[in-house]
């Protein structure tokens, strides 16, 4: 049984403000990054108490570069930086995958650092009319590959809207409950971690019972920004909705993400 963990860092327990997340390599960012790692090896500690056989984590946050490969678990794999094809990883095939350390989309009431995309940019987006963010996302770009999201951890709003998207079926970790954008109620890191390393250990069991996250292609995207500086420096194909606003049809998964 294969797995691949794909991470992020705003979801994490113990971080909860930008100044964690959005400069690389200030203290904040390092404390954060470490606690990121805590959880990344609770959940390989977990895919293999539940059986797995090859376990493949993503550093997923702003560039990919968040992870301190000295302190992954030996038995793990990691994917950092940047490469094209984006999918030369998922190609060689997994039988699930745990979104760990996500967010909750843009304006979620009391999502902690939620966004979709980047926190400074992005407002609003929507597949087919239906608000959507990273989860729904990421559970499209694994699912190209028929492989089915089968945990989300992060905070309260993030596995609300995991099983909103997803379904029951789904292992939902909480670590921490949202207060505001900027403002956590936290379980320890450590009791986080034996969570993480519960969960992922039950969504082994799971897999067999959950599909994968395939809509029907092809999709409406609609992209809002922040302020007009995209649109209007904007050359490709999308229709101009309005000055902050660009929607697309797009074929394909690796379309649905920019315009
Ligand atoms: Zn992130």
């Amino acid at each position: 049984m294969k797995i691949y963990i794909s991470t992020d860092l705003e979801g994490v327990c113990g971080v909860y403000r930008f100044a964690q997340t959005r400069e690389y390599g200030t203290p904040e960012n390092i404390e954060a990054r470490h606690l990121l790692m805590g959880e990344v090896n609770a959940a390989v500690a977990g895919c293999f108490d539940g059986g797995a056989t090859r376990v493949v984590v993503r550093d997923g946050h702003n560039g990919a570069i968040s992870f301190f490969p000295e302190e992954l678990d030996e038995r793990a794999e990691m994917v950092m930086g940047r490469f094209s094809p984006r999918d030369q990883v998922l190609r060689q095939g997994f039988d699930g995958a745990i979104l760990l350390g996500f967010h909750s989309m843009s304006n979620t009431e009391g999502g902690i650092l939620c966004h979709t995309q980047s926190s400074k940019t992005w407002d609003n987006y929507w597949i087919n009319g239906r608000l959507s963010g990273e989860i729904c996302q990421s559970a499209i770009t694994v699912g190209e590959f028929d492989i089915p999201v089968v945990m989300v951890t992060g905070d309260d709003k993030t596995v609300k809207e995991a099983r909103d998207f997803l379904g029951d079926e789904i292992v939902t970790v909480k670590v921490k409950t949202g207060l505001g954008r900027e403002g956590a109620l936290m379980h320890s890191p450590k009791k986080a971690r034996a969570m993480i390393r519960e969960g992922a250990r039950d969504a082994m069991s799971q897999i067999s019972k959950v599909n994968p996250y395939k809509p029907e292609f092809p999709l409406t995207i609609r992209w809002q920004f922040l302020n007009s500086d995209i649109v209007t420096n904007y050359k490709g194909d999308a229709k101009h909705i309005d000055d902050r606003t660009l929607e697309k049809v797009v074929h394909k998964p690796a379309d649905i993400i920019s315009p």
